[in-house]
């Protein structure tokens, strides 16, 4: 590997390539833009685009593209040439900043959820100067936002950089009420790890289901699962390491901050972590890492898994957003400090993040939801369907005290005393991990740990933003009131704490008594998209994105229709792709099989009635009537798949179906095919078992 100073970000056009290809007054413009969010001038952006293009032209590119995050889940390009006719019939290349500034994509095939008709086909792609451009295959990808002819938001970024501009003024007003007059700007920051899994090409071609629906559907267990905890951490194999080295070397050249790789729990599960960089950079690199993930693992004869369950039973996938919000004077808000009881600040932005997640449990519990996530949640793997907070014990103790009105005194950090004289003693942490809470404190950040693995981490962040600019802006229209500042946010901290405390628990969440106790607590447990998705209409969250500037009410509607559609979809490819696996393949293989079991037996009987024919008979009745199950049972869900069309127009309710009828009577087929599975001689199972697969590679 070359030299990875000079490596990284050598295919980004950031702030070194800025500085030494703009003119001076263009750089300080641009940067005024990035940095505090100004509006950028036609002047500025037509030398920008001119210097990004003669870059671009130098490193070998012949195109450029407007690089978007529409609605389908994965992000959207289209590539235009810089090439310009001539006066004498040649070309040169030439890229304005009006091409910069705007693209025109047609807009009419991505989901916009009836938010306008196929017709009116017109979609604009916006610049996003805070997030640099960069080059993959000799072409200059510019990040841009997505909206319609008439303005309606049809991506995930607009709504991320609305609520971190939205965040950011609000948080800017509470710190000058203050004293901190010189906060001009806060920015949101997150770390997304990524977790992901890799198989062999050679078994993937091999198995329709994960073709089509990055799933198995059908699979019996290998002999040897994840129990002896020999994967987590352990030695990494070595065409998993060449894997990880160019994974590392290609996400450095695009300036992602790709830090930590290892094993995960599950055979052929990994991960992969980033250090935190802004939201709206950390989303749209997290994009990058995941494309360049499956890139990278084709030319290793991998592929490169990103469903969050591929496999039943082992665990599934999911991404941990660490998140955070630091002033432009380099304060991270959430960290304690040496003495939390008397950080008045720190205690005011921990209560507006408690209140957030208390009273928008229902928006982080369906902005994590998805077809792939709904086999995660609650499945003791990855944290309950039931949002809650995990504080620490010493954090914990704070807000307790504060509750109570008693006085409180940190531990501060103790030494942890090796006990041999070699290793050094170090300082503990305050509090130790729970890894199973859906959103835990961890020292001066929040880890949200229920997303799934495939997920556009701007959702979440958007909806985090919105919620905790929402409650600092109710304490910010308290306190500016107040006379003695002091004394009103001890007051607005102890009230909040005292009201919110439901949302704070500290123990397992995996265990039967928490849901028994979240529901004492009136918290609610959506156990499935459709379940959680109802919620985005509820009024209260209508209110908080149109009040915050964030969507609106139609635009809010657009996307509860379209994730309610896509999960649809979603279960009815995995029906269609099961009966296709069932009647072409499984079926078949079962039926030659139990015939030439029959062969054998009839053919030992003309040998000698004596010679046991026991093997084959109890295979080939064993066989049948597991086989006659499996048939009616495809059967069964080929009506329940026809049945779906009456709920067409009615997207929740379709939904639901799909969750209560097709779903329920997939796992039942997909048993009778696991049996049939460990009976049937691997001679002739059509697909390659879950063994191969998992400890293929
Ligand atoms: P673990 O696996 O223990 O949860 P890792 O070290 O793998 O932790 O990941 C922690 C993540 O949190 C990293 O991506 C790191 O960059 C990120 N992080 C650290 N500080 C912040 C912060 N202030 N804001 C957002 N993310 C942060
Ligand atoms: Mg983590």
């Amino acid at each position: 590997m070359a030299n990875v100073t000079e490596l990284f970000g050598s295919m980004v056009f950031g702030d070194r390539k800025m500085q030494e290809r703009l003119p001076r007054t263009t750089y300080n413009a641009l940067k005024k833009t990035i940095k505090n969010g100004e509006p950028l001038d036609i002047s500025v952006a037509n030398a920008v685009a001119n210097a990004m293009k003669d870059w671009a032209v130098e490193m070998g590119c012949t195109h450029y593209t407007h690089w978007f995050q529409p609605m389908t889940g994965i992000t959207a390009e289209k590539h235009d040439s810089f090439i310009c006719p001539a006066n004498d019939g040649a070309v040169i290349m030439e890229f304005s900043g009006k091409e910069l500034i705007k693209g025109e994509p047609d807009a009419s095939s991505f989901p916009s959820g009836g938010i306008r008709a196929t017709f009116e086909a017109r979609g604009y792609t916006t610049w996003d100067p805070t997030s640099p451009a960069f080059i993959r295959d000799k072409t200059l990808y510019i990040p841009t936002a997505f909206c319609s002819y008439t303005g309606e938001v049809l991506d995930k970024k607009t709504p991320l950089l609305r609520s971190m501009e939205k965040l950011s003024s609000v948080a800017v007003k509470v710190l000058h009420l203050l004293g901190k007059e010189d906060v001009t700007r806060v920015t949101t920051t997150v770390g997304p790890e990524q977790e992901y899994f890799l198989i062999d090409k050679k078994m993937y071609d091999k198995r329709p289901d994960l073709i089509y629906t990055g799933r198995t559907l059908f699979g019996a267990p290998a002999p040897k699962g994840q129990e002896l905890e020999d994967h987590y951490f352990g030695s990494i194999k070595t065409r998993v390491a060449a894997f990880m080295s160019d994974l590392d070397e290609e996400l450095w050249k695009l300036g992602v901050l790709a830090k930590t790789k290892h094993n995960e729990v599950a055979p052929s599960q990994h991960e992969l972590a980033p250090i935190f960089a802004t939201s709206n950079i950390a989303t749209d690199h997290n994009e990058l890492t995941m494309e360049v993930m499956k890139k990278v693992a084709e030319r290793h004869g991998l592929v490169c898994l990103l469903h969050e369950k591929p496999f039943a039973g082992v665990n599934g996938s999911g991404k941990h957003n660490n998140w955070s919000i630091s002033t432009n004077t380099g304060e991270n808000l959430l960290d304690p400090g040496k003495n939390p009881e008397s950080n008045l600040q720190f205690q005011l932005f921990l209560a507006a993040v408690v209140k957030a997640v208390h009273e928008y449990q229902d928006l982080l519990r369906l902005t994590v939801a998805s077809a792939g996530n709904d086999h995660r949640l609650g499945a003791n793997e990855a944290p309950p369907a039931i949002i809650s907070m995990y504080l620490g014990d010493d954090l914990g103790a704070l807000v307790q005290s504060i509750i109570d009105g008693t006085d409180y005194c940190s531990r501060g950090k103790t030494d942890m005393l090796t006990g041999v004289d070699v290793l050094a003693d170090f300082k503990k942490d305050t509090s130790d991990r729970n890894r199973t809470s859906p959103f835990a404190f961890t020292g001066n950040k929040f880890e949200f740990r229920a997303l799934g693995s495939s997920l556009n981490i701007g959702c979440p962040n958007y909806m985090l933003n919105t919620m905790v600019a929402e409650e600092l802006s109710q304490f910010y229209d308290e306190l500016s009131a107040a006379d003695d500042l002091n004394a009103a946010i001890k007051a607005l901290v102890r009230k909040v704490f005292t009201e919110h405390q439901n949302i704070i628990f500290n123990g397992d969440n995996y265990s039967e008594e928490w849901v028994a106790e979240a529901e004492r607590r009136g918290l609610c447990n959506y156990r499935s998209l459709p379940e959680a998705m109802a919620h985005f209409v509820d009024k209260k969250n209508i209110d908080l994105f149109e009040k915050n500037g964030i969507l609106v009410e139609g635009e809010i509607r657009a996307r509860y229709e379209i994730e309610l559609d896509c999960y649809s979809k979603q279960l009815h490819i995995e029906a269609l792709t099961m009966i296709d696996m069932a009647e072409k393949n499984i079926t078949p293989a079962v039926i030659d099989f139990v015939g030439s079991l029959t062969e054998s037996a009839l053919a030992k009987k003309k040998l000698s009635d004596a010679v046991s024919t026991y093997a084959e008979t109890s295979l080939i009745s064993e066989l049948s009537e597991t086989l006659e199950s499996f048939v009616k049972k495809t059967d069964e869900l080929k009506s329940a798949v026809d049945e779906a069309a009456k709920y067409k127009g009615d997207s929740l309710a379709e939904a639901m179906y799909y969750r209560k009828t097709v779903f329920e009577l997939m796992g039942q087929l997909r048993e009778f095919g696991d049996a049939m599975e460990r009976k049937t001689s691997a001679k002739y199972w059509p697909y390659p078992s879950y063994g191969e697969i998992l400890f293929g590679v």
